[in-house]
């Protein structure tokens, strides 16, 4: 097999030749600055290896990646009864920002990956005092880094322009689903979007899932197994909203994109992987990290039935 540099080094001359067919996010207007010349990788090994090529410490927000912080901190917080008394666990086949389930299959949202789903999440969080500083202190003992912040031009833009978000969680308001006030969910739900991360912060987040919720740099968990669990199941079967299944095949890893551009990869029990590309498809995910991802998995035998 060849060596994580040469396959990196590979992947990221395969994945750039499909930039020019992805576009920057708009629907958040501050997101339009986004550069779609921008590629960037960062792998950590389980024994704190650290490789990346490319733009691998530009900050970007974590956008839908968050979905997987706020189920952790919801579970953690509220409990397993009551958040899947709120969020169901199987995937739409609709977009990310999709509204019609929510009146025709089933009032709740169909799981915790997509908009309806997460802002429903977050709504069990709503007890703790200060509910964005205890996910960002959780946010930055799974990223390993003290120094992450809010991007708080793109909180006010999501605030702001983010009306489907709304008129998703006044109609969940309305069928009694969330735990809160639509607005105070709302908030807490854009500010976990516009938290501001490179590849190596969610490359370490990605290496303690993989290592079953055990930071492999200290030894310390950080989320409780059973935990761990359900949050790779999902990215399996909805982290990559309706091209979850295409990606399960061709990729093979748990995944979780954002359309800040970033996609968190866990390589049970080897690795984590983060890759960065602003250029996106037309489900939201970003053209060249996922490129990156199929090429390592191929050239590095990551998928989950990759064999012997
Ligand atoms: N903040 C974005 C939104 O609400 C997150 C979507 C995403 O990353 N897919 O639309």
């Amino acid at each position: 097999m060849i060596s994580i540099e040469q396959a990196i080094d590979e992947a990221m001359r395969y994945a750039r030749t499909f930039l020019p067919e992805g576009k920057v996010a708009t629907y958040i207007p501050e997101l339009a600055h986004g550069d779609p010349g921008q590629l960037g990788v960062c792998l950590i090994t389980k024994d704190g290896t650290v490789y990346h090529d490319g733009d691998w410490q530009q900050e970007f927000t974590i956008q839908s990646i968050s979905k997987t912080i706020c189920l952790i901190f919801a579970l953690q917080t509220a409990g397993y009864e009551k958040v899947f008394s709120k969020v169901g666990v199987e995937p739409t086949g609709d977009a990310f920002n999709s509204i019609v389930k929510l009146e025709t299959k089933t009032l709740h949202p169909l799981n915790p990956m997509i908009n309806a789903g997460a802002i429903a999440t977050a709504s069990c969080c709503m007890d703790l005092e200060d509910p964005f500083g205890a996910f960002m202190d959780l946010t930055r003992r799974l990223c390993g880094r003290e120094s992450i912040q809010l991007n708080e031009s793109v909180y006010l833009s999501e605030k702001k322009s983010g009306m489907r978000n709304r008129s998703m969680a006044y109609l969940m308001q309305s069928d009694n689903i969330l735990e809160c006030d639509a607005e105070l969910a709302l908030d807490l739900y854009f500010r976990m979007c516009s938290v501001s991360v490179t590849t190596e912060d969610l490359a370490r987040y990605a290496v303690v899932l993989a290592n079953d919720g055990v930071d492999p740099a200290t030894g310390e968990r950080l989320v409780e197994n059973w935990i761990v669990r359900i949050v790779k199941t999902l990215m399996v079967t909805c982290g990559m909203y309706d091209g979850s299944g295409e990606f399960a095949m061709k990729v093979g890893i748990p995944a979780k994109s954002g359309v800040g551009g970033g996609i968190m990869a866990s390589v049970e029990d080897r690795m984590g992987i983060a890759a960065f590309g602003p250029a996106l498809d037309a489900k939201g995910n970003s053209v060249g990290a996922y490129r990156v991802l199929e090429y390592l998995s191929q050239a590095l035998r990551l998928h989950y039935f990759a064999g012997k």
